[in-house]
């Protein structure tokens, strides 16, 4: 257990820290024992409500949306500094609380100050357009702030995940209500001293920790809070669209994924196999753009069935804080269960060839042996359903026209892998798939800049780079006749 934990979790409303106006407590567990370590505050109504008058507050009179980019982006820049200083210690606390091994919290760590690098820097080199009809018009373009902006945030990689919407709802002079998943509120309470360190101004970052369906439920309904940024389930995403439908508020949603991992015959084998391995086994495969769905085509299937089980065997299950660990503990026993529950399905439609339940010497906690089903037809639920968990569908394929139409029939539309020496095919491939992502040969190299976001049940709305200042800024078009 890490040194120095605290036994509860407070609010941080306008820069204070504060219990729930009710005082309910939620608890939190750690998921090698399954044994309550902490309590948290959970929040309800009244205490969004407080939330977002402290956020509203520091919005129309504090100096944060009137500060030239240029001076936050030097408080946001401070905030990365802070949080790289600071890695290995989130990283201990990361892993503790959710389960992910700790080599690979630690490079989610860093993830998160380089996404407040990247807003900081962003808005300083932002530029507006301007329009010109000679002699008779200039129009251009009024870039402002919108408000409170609530952020919804997952369990899996929470700190990083938290940093990708506060980067840049920050740098565009908004203030923010952060509600992050209750399974894992450990890392999200040290947002509020890594902000006061920084600089950042009181009530500019507003957190109010609870479960969904009462804090994540009321920041949704509010009528102070003009912009919802949301990451999880697309079930989730459906509902807080419809509970946001009344007040017409702004909505970016990254949801599930069944993303499929398509190798041709005539790919790098060894290269495909390394990177499909990592793609659904690392960050325990609780990772939304998990190659999750393992497409080969028929001429190298069973070669690559038999060396991807030997692969998977020889990963290593282990405690989340040993750096030898590749598969940590599953977040909680009821994301456990849903992932055991997903394997005995599986177990009924396909042919398991590794793993298949929870490995030998882990009494308690939530482990799960990287888990390969081959074999799989189209319409099983593990091929068809969001398991997000160590576990694999691997299905054969012969023609690129049935592999494209095996990729395409989820529901889901995340990200899509392609393996083949063939540059016309990968390109040709890429273009028709329904994902709002594609790595040729490569695996989840990110770019900053490109669009992040899914097509189908996997989103609405892409962040990344100039299209989460798009997201978190009003363009007014100011029109003058010369
Ligand atoms: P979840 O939908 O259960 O919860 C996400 C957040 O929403 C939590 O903070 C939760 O408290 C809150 N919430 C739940 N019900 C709510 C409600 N009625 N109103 C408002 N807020 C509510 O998701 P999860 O289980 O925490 O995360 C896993 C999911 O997230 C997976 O489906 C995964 O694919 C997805 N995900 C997507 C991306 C992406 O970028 N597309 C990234 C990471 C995770």
């Amino acid at each position: 257990m890490p040194a120095d934990l605290p036994e509860r979790l407070l609010h941080y409303i306008g820069g204070e820290h504060v219990a729930s106006a009710d005082g309910a407590t939620f608890e939190v567990l750690d998921p090698t024992s399954n044994e309550t370590y902490l309590h948290a505050a959970a929040g309800q109504a009244a205490d969004v409500d407080r939330a977002v008058a402290a956020a509203q507050r520091a919005f129309d009179e504090g100096p944060w949306p009137r500060m030239l980019p240029r001076e936050r982006s030097r408080v946001l820049h401070r905030v990365a500094d802070i949080v790289e200083s600071r890695d290995a210690r989130l990283a201990e606390l990361e892993s503790f609380d959710s389960g992910l091994p700790i080599t690979q919290a630690l490079g989610q760590a860093r993830r998160a100050a380089e996404n407040f690098r990247f807003f900081a820097d962003l808005v300083v080199a932002q530029t507006d357009d301007a329009f010109k009809v000679p002699g008779r018009q200039l129009n251009y373009v009024n870039r402002k702030p919108i408000g409170v902006a609530g952020l919804i945030t997952p369990w899996n990689t929470p700190f990083m995940l938290e940093s990708w919407k506060l980067g840049p709802a920050l740098a565009t002079g908004n203030t923010v209500v952060l509600k992050p998943a209750e399974f894992t509120p450990l890392s999200a309470s040290l947002w509020a001293g890594i902000f006061e360190e920084a600089g950042v101004p009181a009530g500019v970052f507003n957190l109010v920790h609870g479960l969904g369906e009462e804090a994540g439920d009321a920041l949704v309904k509010h009528p102070g809070v003009p912009l919802i940024s949301f990451t999880g389930e697309s079930r989730t995403g459906q509902l807080i669209f419809a509970n946001a439908a009344p007040h017409l508020k702004g909505l970016s949603m990254e949801l599930g994924g069944k993303s499929p991992a398509v190798v041709f015959a005539d790919a790098d084998l060894d290269a495909a196999i390394d990177a499909t391995i990592f793609g659904v086994f690392s960050l325990n495969g609780e990772r939304c753009t998990a190659g999750s769905r393992i497409l080969v085509q028929r001429g190298i299937y069973d070669e690559f069935v038999e060396r991807f089980a030997a692969q998977a065997t020889r990963v290593v299950v282990g405690p989340p804080h040993d750096e030898r660990t590749e598969v940590g503990a599953l977040v909680h026993p009821e994301h456990y269960a849903k992932v055991m529950g997903y394997i005995e399905v599986g177990r009924t439609e396909a042919r398991l060839v590794a793993g298949g339940g929870c490995p030998d010497g882990f009494p308690t906690g939530n482990y799960v042996a990287p888990t390969v089903f081959v074999d799989v037809p189209a319409d099983a639920r593990i091929f068809q359903e969001e398991i997000f968990g160590p576990v694999v569908a691997i299905t054969p394929f012969d023609t690129d026209d049935e592999a494209l139409a095996l990729a395409n029939g989820v529901r889901y539309g995340l990200a899509a892998y392609i393996w083949t020496n063939d540059l016309t095919r990968a390109h040709t491939f890429a273009q028709a798939v329904e994902s709002g992502m594609v790595w040729l040969n490569s695996n989840n190299v990110r770019d900053l800049r490109t669009p992040f976001g899914g097509v189908k049940a996997s989103g609405l709305g892409h962040e990344g780079g100039y299209r989460s200042v798009d997201f978190y800024t009003h363009q007014q078009a100011v029109h003058i006749s010369l």
